[in-house]
């Protein structure tokens, strides 16, 4: 027997789940010709109700990843995880598990979503020509993202070479997105979607997502990175599964590529993009500022300098990033930098505009 798994790599986009949904007559037609078990997601009962009795088992589908990781999915086969009694308990010997993609659409194609852009590409293809068909102009990213199980950062200078793809979304981090917020949201997908049974993958996992949102929200402390270097090797050498190994080498490889971004949130604690919304600081744009007072109204550390008619200033002292300012300010005035601040006045002058 052979089990494919329709389990989803991405639960935005279930790319093969997606397929069997718009197959399904194939598939009914071919599980009583061949000599398969197909697992597919509990939430999916359309599916499972629509397939002939008997070829397909439900899967508890709060998390993902495990199905997709030779080890992890043989550990659940054997019935040591939460997993479809009918295939836990058929045999102790592991069957092998193809992906249902690959079984309903053949070697040699793969579907991948760009962002939110299906793109039907060759297997083997270069990251540019996937952007490309996805319509995203590569000068404006920095790296992308194949994401499980894959989980490998291209940078530019490998936008033309050969890869293998695996993975069902590739995630562009455009040249104006914050690094080290990409990279937390990456290590709390893995998060949501690891099984949480050992130390080393889970503890390993949740410290290494704990440190890049310190990052993010300026608690990053020095030792941080060095914590990042000792931990990474452990949990690649000592977690249960892949997913474990996964996220280590993504760290690692974070490192490697936004090493200089990663040390100016946790050392400077600054967003050089000003994306993160805790490390950013907030100014008061003389050429949009009507002094109508709103934003000194709204915040709450008396962080706003300003009187009606005049433009307002933000003491920088006193703010605490709360972003509260910006999102009442009517004017569009109020604005957020990183690294590089615009010019506004040390104190309250009369507005230029009305
Ligand atoms: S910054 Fe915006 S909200 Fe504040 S006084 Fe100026 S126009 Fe009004
Ligand atoms: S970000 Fe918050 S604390 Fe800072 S000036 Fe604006 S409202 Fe005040």
């Amino acid at each position: 027997m052979t089990i494919v798994n329709f389990m989803p790599l991405d639960r935005r986009h279930p790319v093969a789940l997606e397929l069997l949904r718009s197959h399904l007559d194939e598939a009914a037609r071919r599980v009583a010709e061949e000599d398969v078990l197909l697992v597919v997601p509990a939430s999916a009962t359309d599916v499972a109700e629509t397939l002939p009795e008997g070829s397909c088992v439900t899967a508890d589908d709060s998390f993902g990843y495990v199905y997709a990781n030779d080890t992890a999915c043989a550990q659940l086969l054997k019935g040591e995880k939460p997993l479809p009694s009918a295939v836990s308990g058929t045999t102790s010997d592991v069957p092998p598990v193809i992906s249902g993609e690959s079984w309903l659409s053949g070697a040699g194609k793969k579907i991948v979503y760009v962002g939110d852009t299906r793109v039907e590409a060759a297997a083997t293809t270069t990251v540019g020509d996937l952007l490309g068909a996805a319509g995203v102009a590569t000068a404006a990213v920095k790296a992308v993202y194949l994401d499980y199980p894959q989980c490998q950062f291209v940078t530019p200078a490998h936008f033309t070479d050969e890869v293998t793809l695996s993975c069902d979304e590739a995630k562009a981090i455009g040249s104006d997105d914050c690094a080290v917020e990409a990279v937390r949201s990456i290590l709390e997908t893995f998060r949501h979607e690891s099984c949480g049974r050992c130390v080393f993958g889970n503890e390993g996992g949740h410290q290494l997502f704990a440190i890049f949102t310190d990052a993010c929200t300026g608690k990053g402390q020095d030792s941080d990175i060095a914590l990042i270097r000792d931990l990474a090797p452990v949990m690649a050498e000592q977690s249960l599964c892949e997913i474990g190994q996964k996220m280590a080498s993504v760290a690692e490889q974070a490192l490697d590529l936004f090493g200089d971004e990663i040390e100016q949130h946790i050392s400077r604690h600054q967003c050089p993009t000003g994306k993160c919304r805790a490390l950013v600081t907030y100014h008061i744009l003389v050429s949009h500022c009507n002094g109508c007072g709103k934003c000194l109204d709204a915040c709450e550390e008396e962080a706003i300098e300003g009187k009606p008619k005049f433009v307002h200033v933000v003491n920088q002292r006193a703010c605490t990033h709360c972003g509260k300012c910006l999102d009442v300010c009517p004017k569009g005035a109020v604005v957020t930098a990183g690294l590089k601040k615009p010019k506004t006045p040390p104190h309250p002058i009369p507005c230029r505009v009305k």
